[in-house]
């Protein structure tokens, strides 16, 4: 091989399919259970990433169970990931069943509205439902990411989230205003993985919950994501030593 190809390594990219075991996420207006749609559709990404013979891929659960927060970032650091994605779907508890549409989110502590923060809060509930407590820790990890060096994770994690917009938006309908969002999820709080958190759309819309029950959705979502991912990696080709 010429020089430097083979310091070239395929990425390494960790889906998270949200929520699991005793806790089911959303619940859609047909009973629809979250933690079912992000499994589904995180396997159906990694078929497709891994059909292109370009990535490696991990997911930090392959059936029905409980993960908590902190162990889905330990595994992408374990994997040594280039990139994280948690997969989820949201859901409006007050009967507003209109809005429907998918977004990105990435890091931020400042939410940037009230519904993004609302929407954090409720994803970050997940550890407290198996009785893990994340505030202690939360300060912790706060302190690192404040840290100059945290930032060039946090811009590669905006590019893709971009990227994603730009994708994700050619197959299927994303939230009409500000498909990109910043909140404070605890999963996305890796130090030194960009990191992502797509939300599918809405469980809480009938027509949403149809959409994301059916495979020939999942595989257009997530042709989507494969291209935002290939033009993510083209901009920032992975080097191992
Ligand atoms: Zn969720």
């Amino acid at each position: 091989a010429p020089p430097g190809r083979a310091a070239q390594a395929k990425p390494v990219i960790v889906l998270d399919p949200g929520h699991g075991g005793v806790d089911p996420g959303a619940i859609g207006a047909s009973g629809t259970h979250e933690k079912e749609i992000t499994l589904a559709m995180s396997r159906e990404i990694r078929r497709q990433l891994e059909q292109t013979g370009r990535y490696r891929v991990h997911l930090t659960r392959d059936d029905d169970t409980f993960v908590r927060l902190r162990d889905r970032i330990a595994i992408a650091r374990t994997r040594d990931a280039d990139l994280f994605m948690s997969i989820h779907a949201d859901s409006m508890g007050n009967g507003n069943s209109s809005t429907r549409g998918a977004s990105i989110y990435t890091l931020s502590e400042n939410a940037s509205d009230a519904e993004a923060a609302g929407l954090a809060a409720r994803e970050n509930r997940a550890d407290i439902i198996a009785g893990v407590d994340l505030t202690r820790e939360n300060k912790d990890v706060t302190s690192i990411l404040i840290d100059l060096a945290q930032r060039e994770t946090m811009n590669h994690s905006i590019v893709f989230a971009r990227k994603l917009v730009q994708e994700m938006g050619r197959e299927v309908q994303l939230l009409p205003s500000n498909p990109h969002r910043f909140a404070g999820f605890a999963v996305l709080r890796a130090p030194d993985v960009p990191s992502v958190l797509i939300e599918l759309g809405y469980l809480s819309n009938r027509d949403d919950e149809q959409l994301l029950n059916r495979p020939h959705h999942r595989t257009k979502v997530a042709s989507g994501i494969v291209r935002a991912v290939d033009a993510y990696f083209a901009a920032n080709p992975v080097r191992r030593d």
